[in-house]
């Protein structure tokens, strides 16, 4: 089914849109914890699953291979994140019409970041520089319904800030995007802040909230930086009193994904996008407070 049908029933049947995000493993041990991890989650009958895509490597074709078996061996409806690293014109048209032949109908189109050992995103001969150009390339050419990323509070190479990520998200919406999802943040000003502003700029799709639950401080400490999204000092007090005990800080993960869902889904956010990261413990506790 097609996100715009699954939007459109969540919103007839009053239910928010929860969604999971999963990455593809490197080894077939991790594909089975994977698969294990997905068999927790079906029970939560989720409104979509995506599989994000890897820089290169052997991870590539194992998006496109679990997507392809969650679509025909589970109820679930996967969306398959694309990204331009690496890939020219003909190599993206190829993986498209594969998807298009295995009855794939949800894309995730994204520039992708630059692959290991690069400093940074250069497109190559043939491919495409920013993740317009590739939604503008889906649209053209397959029956897909094509999601964006977007950022409340701006892409870490945005020179211009939000500004820009609100230029560019009206550009991918404009090129046939039907909703984005956003980078997470831990409080949920950015997020009001961000769709306040793009309802000003006529940006009419769904801005999916991503929700990440804290497994580690360290770890979200580090990947924040890097993505861009601020960690608040009470968080990070909050935090480093449990900083060595990984059971009270999944906890407090818990308790602090849910009470921004909470808070999101009263205040019309169409759903949440949790960023499961192949494991069910903190989404399966997620949906059960929600
Ligand atoms: C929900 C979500 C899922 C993700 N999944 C993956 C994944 O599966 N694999 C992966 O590798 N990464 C993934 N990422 C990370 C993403 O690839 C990076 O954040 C990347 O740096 C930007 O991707 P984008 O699609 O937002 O790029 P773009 O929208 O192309 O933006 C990249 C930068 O260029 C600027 N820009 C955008 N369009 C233009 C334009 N037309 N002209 C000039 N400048 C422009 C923007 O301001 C931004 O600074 C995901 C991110 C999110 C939020």
């Amino acid at each position: 089914m097609k996100l715009q049908d699954i939007l459109a029933r969540c919103k007839a049947e009053q239910t928010p849109s929860i969604s999971f995000e999963f990455f593809p493993p490197k080894t077939d041990k991790g594909e089975e914890n994977l698969w294990a991890c997905i068999q927790e989650l079906a029970p939560l009958n989720p409104a979509f699953v995506s599989v994000t895509y890897g820089a290169g490597g052997s991870t590539q074709s194992r998006t496109r291979r679990i997507v392809e078996r969650i679509k025909h061996e589970t109820a679930l409806e996967p969306m398959a994140h694309l990204t331009c690293v690496g890939s020219t014109e003909e190599d993206l048209a190829a993986l498209l019409s594969q998807y298009q032949a295995s009855n794939i109908e949800n894309i995730l189109a994204l520039r992708g970041d630059a692959p290991e050992g690069m400093d940074s995103f250069e497109a190559i001969k043939g491919g495409f520089a920013y993740a317009t150009a590739l939604t503008a390339f889906i649209h053209a050419r397959n029956d897909f319904s094509i999601a964006v990323a977007t950022y409340p509070e701006g892409h870490p190479e945005s020179a211009g800030g939000v500004a820009d990520d609100l230029k560019y998200l009206k550009i991918k919406q404009d090129n046939g995007a039907i909703a984005a999802i956003t980078q997470y943040f831990f409080d949920n000003d950015h997020y009001y802040r961000f769709r306040d502003a793009a309802e000003k700029m006529g940006i009419t799709i769904p801005i999916i909230p991503g929700i990440m639950p804290i497994a580690n401080y360290a770890q979200i400490v580090r990947f924040s930086a890097m993505c861009g999204a601020t960690v608040p000092d009470w968080l990070h007090e909050k935090l480093d009193a449990y900083a060595d005990d990984e059971h009270a800080t999944k906890q407090i993960g818990i308790e602090i994904a849910t009470r921004q869902s909470q808070d999101l889904i009263s205040n019309d956010a169409v759903g949440v996008h949790i960023y499961a990261l192949n494991k069910s413990e903190a989404s399966i506790a997620i949906c059960r407070n929600l």
